[in-house]
């Protein structure tokens, strides 16, 4: 498949996963459209090449109505859209089940070429915390779910001890998927992976969230301290406490790290008990 026929069948397919029903485009793109896909039907006949099919059956007939076309030159559109995808549409999902759906196409990083599989959530969707760690290490993206292996065990115990089980809450990362070799995250895949982060949050609108680990904690408060200045005092995050405490990860190589950390969820159980909201704070996000 060509470049540009692949760049059509992911453009099509991550319309139709944001529930699209049609494309809106100008006259001529149009007829470019379907004679690609039809192109790709001749050449593939399954996979991506029906996928484009069936986004290009749902292409408007009425593409010539005044206002319904798009600015942009068609590759350059389709090309921005397989390479970052649309984060403004992203913020809009309304479910978590389709922002999975979305992640689980996403091509916004090079990390897509190297995952297995991304690694959405885990947990209540209508959980009172939410923990946000770092992204998938090798067990998380074999088996698709977040904090699973032994720094996960260790979650699940430190979470135990302050009362809250593991459906209790709401466990995701960063980052959906692995960097190689579990390399520190770049900026710039934090960058393109955090519409999906900030949209879980708004979506499952947890009372008090728990950054674990400096990575989290930079990108939900936007800050560029150290974990132990973080780690000082109760932030906000768009109206609700965000805690900052080590990576079970972190835990793992350093365990005198276990008390402090065990503090910190001590003061997440004092909040929720006091009732989440009304804890005082700085605002981020
Ligand atoms: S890490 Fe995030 S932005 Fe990058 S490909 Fe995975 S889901 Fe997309």
């Amino acid at each position: 498949m060509s470049d540009r026929a692949r760049l059509l069948a992911e453009h099509l397919r991550h319309r139709r996963l944001l529930g699209e029903t049609e494309v809106f485009c100008e006259p001529g793109m149009r007829e470019d459209i379907l004679t690609r896909a039809e192109s790709l039907t001749r050449k593939a006949g399954r996979g991506q090449a029906t996928e484009a099919v069936t986004g290009a059956a749902r292409v408007s007939t009425a593409a010539s109505t005044a206002g319904s076309t798009i600015a942009a030159p068609l590759d350059r559109e389709l090309e921005r859209l397989a390479r970052e995808g649309p984060t403004a549409e992203i913020l809009g999902i309304e479910d978590l089940e389709r922002l999975k759906a979305v992640s689980d196409a996403c091509t916004r990083c090079g990390l897509h070429a190297t995952r297995t599989r991304p690694v959405f959530a885990d947990g209540s969707s209508t959980a009172r915390v939410m923990c946000v760690g770092e992204a998938p290490g090798q067990k998380e993206d074999e088996t698709g779910l977040p904090f699973v292996g032994r720094a996960g065990q260790l979650l699940d115990r430190l979470l135990a001890s302050v009362g809250l089980g593991r459906s209790e809450v709401f466990i995701c990362n960063v980052l959906k998927c692995r960097p190689p070799a579990n390399r520190n995250p770049s900026p710039e895949e934090i960058e393109s992976c955090s519409p999906f982060l900030r949209r879980q949050l708004s979506l499952v609108d947890p009372e008090l969230v728990i950054a674990f680990g400096t990575f989290a904690a930079r990108t939900l408060l936007n800050a560029n301290e150290s974990l132990g200045r973080m780690r000082r005092q109760v932030h906000q995050y768009e109206g609700r406490p965000l805690v900052v405490t080590y990576h079970p990860a972190a835990l793992l190589r350093n365990p005198g790290w276990i008390r402090p950390t065990w503090e910190d969820l001590q003061r997440v159980r004092e909040i929720l008990d006091d009732g989440a909201r009304a804890a005082p704070g700085d605002n981020h996000g």
